[in-house]
């Protein structure tokens, strides 16, 4: 029976079997939903990005007054030295902190940089993601609640190859029950969508109810 598979069935095994494997397989779909969103960002925002990075490389590695201490004194050996010499409870520190933490929070409201972050938040969740699982392309907010890691493709493709025989008619009413059940998913709707999109095509026998079977291509 398994060599009469579809031949699409045995593929979208197989490469579900391989993306398990990949780093992408292992990523939490938080990450991933990160990813894309820069990825999409960066797209559809180029000039913002180089000017992100040019104002990073200003601020960090092209500016001398902070590369020449942070050079001369070098990281870890640094706070290991502080921690030991008890300068984090010096009063110099204590006040570097809070001078610190206000200048740079009164600097970023007065920059208008919180506005910017979330400017570029409520951009980024409408920007378009794809989950690695199945494919599908939606805004952030639309798909990363079923889909990525609560992507069911994978399942669902599982049960396909294992109960439902090349030829078998069957009713998709039934089976999409089943499989919500066996899913523990409450919309039925969802596995039925799903099902229809990815798994079944319209039945031929003559029957009384619209019966479904696997996609032959
Ligand atoms: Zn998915």
């Amino acid at each position: 029976m398994e060599n009469n598979k579809p031949e699409w069935l045995r593929k979208a095994e197989e490469e579900q079997a391989k993306f398990s494997e990949t780093k992408f397989g292992k990523m939490t779909d938080g990450e991933i939903a990160q990813c894309n969103a820069l990825e999409n960002h960066k797209e559809q925002y180029p000039e913002l990005h180089e000017q992100y990075r040019e104002k990073a490389l200003d601020a960090g590695w092209r500016n001398p007054e902070v590369q020449s201490p942070l050079g001369v004194k070098g990281g870890t050996k640094t706070a290991s030295y502080r921690l030991e010499s008890g300068y984090f409870q010096s009063e110099k520190w204590k006040q570097s902190q809070s001078k610190g933490g206000k200048t740079s929070g009164d600097n970023n409201v007065k920059s208008g940089h919180f506005d910017n972050i979330r400017k570029d938040a409520i951009k980024a969740s409408h920007a378009h993601v794809t989950c690695p699982k199945c494919g599908n392309t939606g805004s952030v907010r639309n798909i990363k609640p079923i889909h990525f890691d609560n992507c069911i493709y994978p399942k669902m493709l599982e049960i396909i190859s294992n109960y439902i025989k090349p030829e078998e008619e069957l009713s998709i009413v039934k089976l999409s029950k089943d499989i919500a059940k066996d899913l523990n998913i409450s919309s039925i709707g969802r596995v039925q969508t799903a099902l229809k999109r990815n798994f079944l095509e319209p039945g031929v026998k003559p029957s009384r109810y619209q019966k479904w079977k696997l996609k032959q291509s």
